[in-house]
C-alpha cells in the first residue's frame, strides 16, 4: 500500500542542505571559486555548490573541497538535466564528473 509518510529522498536531502555545516562548507567552496560559476564564469547569478560525485551515506558537507564546485543556477540545472552542452558554454569536464 502506498503511504505518504515516506517523503522522497530528495526532500530529505534538501533538508540537509539547510544544515549550518553545509552552509560553512558551501561558503568555503564559493570563496575558493571567487563567487563565480566554474562553468561559465558568471558571478551575478544565484550560485549553487555542486557535488562532482556522491559517496553513499555521506552528509553533503562531508566531502573534500575538490569534490565540490561552484555553478550558477542555469549551469547547475543544465548539468543535472544532462542537456547537451552548447559548444560555446564548454562546461564539458563537469558533465563527465557526475555519477
Ligand atoms: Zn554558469
Ligand atoms: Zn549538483
Amino acid at each position: 500500500m502506498r503511504s505518504h509518510k515516506n517523503p522522497p529522498a530528495t526532500s530529505r536531502y534538501a533538508r540537509l542542505l539547510t544544515d549550518p555545516r553545509w552552509h560553512r562548507r558551501r561558503l568555503q567552496v564559493l570563496n575558493r571559486d571567487g563567487f563565480s560559476c566554474r562553468a561559465c564564469g558568471e558571478g551575478d547569478r544565484a550560485l549553487h555548490v555542486h557535488h562532482i560525485g556522491y559517496i553513499r551515506g555521506r552528509a553533503p558537507w562531508d566531502y573534500p573541497t575538490r569534490m565540490l564546485v561552484t555553478l550558477c543556477a542555469p549551469c547547475h540545472h543544465t548539468l543535472h538535466d544532462r542537456a547537451p552542452a552548447r559548444s560555446d558554454d564548454a562546461p564539458i569536464q563537469l558533465s563527465l564528473f557526475i555519477d
